[in-house]
């Protein structure tokens, strides 16, 4: 009985839910497949909660949360073969082909390949790109032929900036440096390639905040993502909050956009939505544009 009483409290929750949240799209979403599942990422997260068991439970649960959360749309990226595979499954349309990349050459890339990928439409979002994680920045001379071929395409960059993992360093990701993550650092991109569609990741993280505003401010052209800010920990919540409040008081709020970055814990995925939701310095509109409405406005998505 009380069984049957939680699973229809459950249900209602979620129906209530889904009732006051319009339509979002999640502009950061990761895909895995079995050799790559939990490389990166810790067993359990900040407050204790193990990650799915596997890729395939992992793809199931994160599709469940499209469906509950109304997520019509959502940037997946991870190696080629797992963006794939969720493409073939997904059969409301929600998955925007993305790639995740720490070097130039990952997966056997390049340019060649990279431009194919694009003409067969296997390739819509050059990202997450985190040149971070590799040792070097966008604005280094590897990444400028890949760039070009997005800004011939229209095909939009998106960038993985602040930090990392603490303590990534000295495990999968050797090469990391925070001051790799700067935002500036992405600066002569957008000076190089002007039309070139970009938003930022993390939106600086919890490290350079203030540079991704100002970076913001500078090029009207770009924009950016919460990620996983809204949920791993309360501190990045609490630097997010900032971030938000100084971004709508600045006026740059019409170019913030939602992305959960759930990675191994699809459960993040309505952690971030019931977080944004909770802000009280944000209005209900606030809150449909940065769920839905920048976000579509940055895809070019047809009404
Ligand atoms: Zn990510």
């Amino acid at each position: 009985m009380i069984k049957k009483f939680l699973i229809l409290s459950t249900l209602l929750q979620l129906f209530l839910f889904a009732k006051s949240q319009t339509k979002i799209i999640d502009m950061h979403i990761h895909s895995y497949s079995n050799n790559d599942f939990g490389g990166r990422e810790p067993a359990t997260d900040h407050y204790g909660i193990k990650g799915s068991a596997n890729a395939e439970a992992h793809q199931k649960a994160t599709f469940a949360a499209f469906r509950n959360f109304n997520i019509v749309k959502a940037v997946v990226s991870g190696n080629p073969a797992s963006v794939e595979n969720w493409a073939t499954k997904d059969s409301n349309h929600v998955v925007i082909r993305g790639i995740l990349m720490f070097a130039q050459n990952d997966y056997g890339i390049d340019t060649v390949i990279f431009e194919k990928m694009i003409r067969d439409k296997k390739l819509e979002v050059f990202g997450e790109i985190a040149p971070y994680y590799g040792g070097t920045t966008l604005s280094d001379s590897i990444w400028q032929p890949y760039l070009r071929i997005c800004e011939k395409y229209d095909i939009p960059v998106a960038v993985h900036t602040g930090g990392g993992d603490p303590g990534g360093t000295y495990s999968w990701s050797p090469k990391a440096r925070l001051k790799l993550a700067d935002p500036y650092l992405i600066e002569d991109v957008l000076v190089q390639y002007p039309k070139l569609r970009i938003y930022m990741m993390h939106a600086g993280g919890e490290d350079w905040p203030e540079h991704a505003l100002r970076l913001m401010a500078y090029y009207p052209q770009l924009y950016t993502d919460l990620a996983v800010l809204l949920w791993v920990e309360p501190n990045t919540q609490r630097y997010v909050k900032g971030f938000l409040q100084n971004a709508k008081e600045a006026g740059y709020l019409d170019r913030v956009m939602f992305g959960s970055d759930q990675m191994k814990w699809p459960y993040a995925i309505q952690k971030s939505i019931r977080f944004l939701n909770s802000l009280p310095f944000l209005t209900r509109q606030d809150k449909e544009d940065i769920f839905y409405n920048n976000a579509a406005k940055f895809l070019k998505l047809k009404k």
